[in-house]
């Protein structure tokens, strides 16, 4: 069960003490306290467990600073979505909102390389007016002897650039617990020029202890890849991994199955699920077209399938994009193959732009036909 606070009811407040008083009183339940400070308001929530069938909903609505309950089913308790279950989506970091409403563009390199082309590629993203990008420093790789990132050396200078062109979130996988902290020092010592989201790879959706520590770190929300040979179902439990160790701002990516029944494509494209795990869970969706398809193929009118795929998420309601850019691929040490060229970045974002507004009046239509008022829809920088 969870109880929503009234906003902006902090710890000192005489009705959460009393609240606390009353529920600790509770035999066979324990409560945990999670708080989320946005932009506009303080929003507190807090969920029991342990024996909370006997505990009435109408009578926990009537305790101090109460606002809300919501009975929550058994599966993915912090991130799903339950009966009646009207809270908000998504979260704000370092002045960018993720939800189930917006979107928004990750276009970066694949792996960190040269600062020429780490300059190169933010300098086009400023151009196009985006805030976020992909950087890949710590590479997970098949083969222990390719190219296995820049790692930790490569930080300080790539959140310098970053922040001289104006970016305020880098996506980044992590391997180990221990790049969390290369990460967190890196920022640190170079003023915190910009913004982290920990990216966790699909090779890594099941690493129980990695998923633990990252979640027991609240700093930088979370980008966790679903597992390209798991069910769907395995996936989202791990992102609840995150959040039953106290992180709550993570964002759930497809990016394609591995299986040789999406051949010719690297991966089984699986962005039909955009709108499945939408339904289940309260968490924002990215889509990753790169790793899905893994090539430059186009169809006979020149449209590449890494657009098509984009459309389809976008159209289906997909909240991020990450995608492989760079300057040069053919010396890309990672994944050159399946690049776009930055003189395709204002091109891509206009497919993109088309895709949204297509959902955008898809949306508007539902709610004409099912009698809802249109629920305004969340600004992108696209
Ligand atoms: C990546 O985004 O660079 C990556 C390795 O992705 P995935 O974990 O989905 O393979
Ligand atoms: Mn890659």
């Amino acid at each position: 069960m969870i109880l929503i606070l009234e906003a902006d009811l902090g710890e000192e407040d005489p009705r959460f003490r009393q609240l606390m008083a009353h529920l600790q009183a509770l035999a066979g339940i324990q409560s945990r306290v999670h708080r989320e400070q946005g932009s506009q308001q303080l929003l507190t929530e807090i969920y029991l467990v342990g024996d909370t069938q006997r505990l009435a909903e109408a009578d926990m609505q009537t305790l101090p600073g109460v606002e809300r309950v919501v009975r929550i089913s058994r599966e993915y308790r912090m991130l799903g979505r339950h009966q009646n279950d009207q809270r908000a989506t998504g979260f704000d970091y370092n002045g960018v909102h993720f939800g189930q409403d917006g979107l928004q563009v990750f276009a970066g390199l694949c792996a960190v390389d040269t600062p020429e082309h780490v300059e190169q590629m933010l300098r086009a993203l400023r151009d196009n007016g985006q805030l976020c990008t992909r950087m890949g420093a710590y590479k997970p790789r098949t083969s222990p002897y390719a190219f296995q990132g820049h790692g930790k050396a490569c930080l300080p200078w790539v959140f310098d650039l970053a922040g001289r062109y104006g970016i305020r979130v880098v996506a980044m996988e992590i391997l180990h617990e221990s790049h969390v902290d290369e990460i967190r020092e890196a920022l640190h010592a170079t003023g915190h020029p910009t913004g982290v989201m920990l990216q966790i790879g699909t090779r890594n959706t099941q690493n129980f202890e990695l998923l633990k520590a990252v979640g027991r770190q609240q700093e930088f929300p979370v980008l966790l890849k679903r597992g390209f040979g798991i069910t769907l179902e395995e996936s989202l439990n791990a992102a609840e991994y995150l959040a039953s160790e106290g992180n709550t701002r993570v964002i759930f990516g497809l990016r394609g199955m591995k299986t040789n029944l999406g051949d010719p494509h690297r991966n089984f494209v699986d962005f039909a699920q955009v709108p499945v795990v939408k339904r289940l869970t309260r968490m924002p969706v990215c889509i990753d077209p790169s790793h899905s398809v893994g090539s430059r193929d186009a169809t006979p009118d020149g449209i590449m399938d890494i657009f098509h795929v984009t459309a389809q998420g976008v159209v289906a309601g997909a909240n991020m994009i990450l995608v492989d850019f760079h300057p040069d691929p053919a010396t890309a040490l990672v994944d050159g193959p399946q690049a776009l060229r930055l003189r395709e970045l204002p091109w891509f974002l206009e497919d993109i732009r088309l895709a949204r507004e297509t959902y955008e009046r898809r949306r508007q239509l539902a709610a004409e036909q099912l009698g809802q008022p249109s629920i305004p829809v969340g600004a992108g920088p696209v």
